[in-house]
């Protein structure tokens, strides 16, 4: 595991926690805790609600993970831990693998789009721990597979990120079946309103941790702006992708744009893959593995896939488009920067969205800088529309002179020069370009 987190001083050593954890620790190379960690591990330990308000990339996981597994042993309830995408869902069970198979504890992981017959047999086994998403879970307490009632310990991560999906409901749905005499961590990177809410109904006096203020960006991430018009873009792209050399990725608003945009990446001949909610799992599991790999050296992603991409080496984020929500911009540029690395966000902004920046700079408490447009090649649009230009100005000169026999000038069909001079009795009317 990775060891280029930022850590504190302490050690885990120092803190209340059994010899097998430590000895699993150990084994991890897990020696310092990250700030998160230190100041919500103490506490949760202790049984106490915890509203951790922690960036991507601090090491949260970990710092809600220990714990409930520390509890779940002593007091032989299970764990219940709730997320708002498949990917993240799979990252948090990957940490919980690592620890709890030392303590004898079973899993399930149970997401949407994977096997139901596997999760079912899980379930029948009485797993020490559940993950998943809200959706899936729902399901099975629907057809009775799913029994909470010796839940001792809930976890919701992403919190913010679960209201913004419209996962309120489900997660009541979900609560409802949860003994009231229970242990509530919830994790987000915001504190929006509607967290403030979910704590205050679903949580009991609890301790407030934040090792950043909320929706800051990591101080390592170089933040940049371009303002660029909507048919200039993927050029602008096309010159960052050969500007910077690791891996990027770039954030689409919609699951067709990003189709789209990975096709054209690949024409620009990098290797790119693609992750948004209309692929199926196996596929975004494959495109997220390839990246992490390195066998993609793009991904295009949508807002709603991003969540789960825990990848410590990514060089560069591109917001080729601004996310329809703009707290999603933190989260966003929360991909590079992560575990002590500088990383790169890059975010394209057309003019009529100047407006924007204002409302980005008032969320990550920073001024942005606004880079000039470097020199473009022409888009092949533009390009046409050079060419019917080039064409147009070469008419207008030949129309002043007897029209040259065989003289041929690109444009559409049913404008040619010819047609046009012989309509307009060998002059050719000036064109409108719209
Ligand atoms: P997370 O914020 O939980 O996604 O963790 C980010 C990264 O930090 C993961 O790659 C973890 O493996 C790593 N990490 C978490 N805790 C520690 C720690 N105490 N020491 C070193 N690396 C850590």
């Amino acid at each position: 595991m990775s060891q280029h987190v930022p850590t504190v001083d302490g050690r885990f050593t120092d803190l209340a926690i059994s010899p097998k954890m430590q000895e699993r620790l150990a084994y991890l190379k897990f020696i310092n805790p990250t700030p998160i960690q230190a100041k919500a591990i103490p506490i949760a330990l202790e049984g106490k609600d915890v509203i951790g308000i922690a960036q991507t990339g601090t090491g949260k996981t970990l710092a809600f993970v220990l714990p409930m597994i520390e509890h779940i042993a002593r007091t032989k309830k299970q764990g219940l831990i709730i997320l708002p995408t498949r990917e993240l869902a799979a990252q948090v069970d990957e940490v919980l693998q690592k620890l709890a198979n030392a303590f004898g504890l079973r899993r399930t992981l149970l997401i949407g789009g994977a096997a139901m017959g596997r999760q079912i047999a899980e379930l029948r086994s009485n797993p020490h721990v559940i993950v998943g998403t809200p959706g899936r879970m729902n399901d099975h307490i629907q057809e009775g597979r799913l029994k909470l009632h010796n839940v001792g310990v809930v976890v919701l991560d992403e919190a913010d990120r679960m209201l913004d999906m419209g996962f309120a409901p489900q997660i009541k749905k979900i609560l409802q079946h949860v003994p009231r005499e229970r242990q509530t961590m919830l994790f987000s990177a915001t504190m929006p309103g509607g967290i403030v809410s979910l704590a205050q109904a679903y949580m009991k006096l609890p301790v407030r941790v934040e090792v950043a203020q909320a929706g800051t960006v990591s101080e390592r991430v170089n933040q940049e702006l371009f303002i660029v018009s909507q048919d200039q873009k993927l050029q602008l792209l096309d010159k960052l992708l050969k500007e910077y050399s690791g891996t990027v990725l770039v954030f689409s608003r919609t699951k067709h744009g990003a189709k789209k945009m990975c096709r054209a990446i690949r024409n620009m001949d990098h290797s790119a893959a693609e992750i948004h909610s209309n692929l199926s799992l196996a596929q975004r599991r494959r495109a997220l593995e390839g990246f992490k790999a390195g066998k993609y050296r793009v991904l295009v992603a949508t807002d709603i896939a991003s969540r789960g991409i825990d990848v410590t080496n990514i060089e560069l984020v591109v917001n080729f488009d601004l996310p329809d929500n703009l707290d999603d911009y933190v989260h966003r540029v929360g991909r590079t920067g992560r575990a002590g690395k500088t990383g790169h966000a890059i975010s394209f902004i057309t003019p009529s969205q100047r407006s924007k920046i204002r409302i980005l700079e008032r969320m990550v408490r920073d001024s942005l800088k606004v880079s000039p447009l470097p020199e473009l090649p022409p888009h092949r649009a533009a390009l046409q529309n050079q060419h019917a230009a080039d064409a147009e100005a070469s008419f207008r000169e030949r129309g002043r002179r007897p029209f040259r026999r065989g003289g041929y000038t690109p444009g559409r069909r049913g404008h040619s020069p010819s047609r046009q001079a012989n309509r307009s009795g060998g002059r050719r009317q000036p064109r409108v370009h719209s």
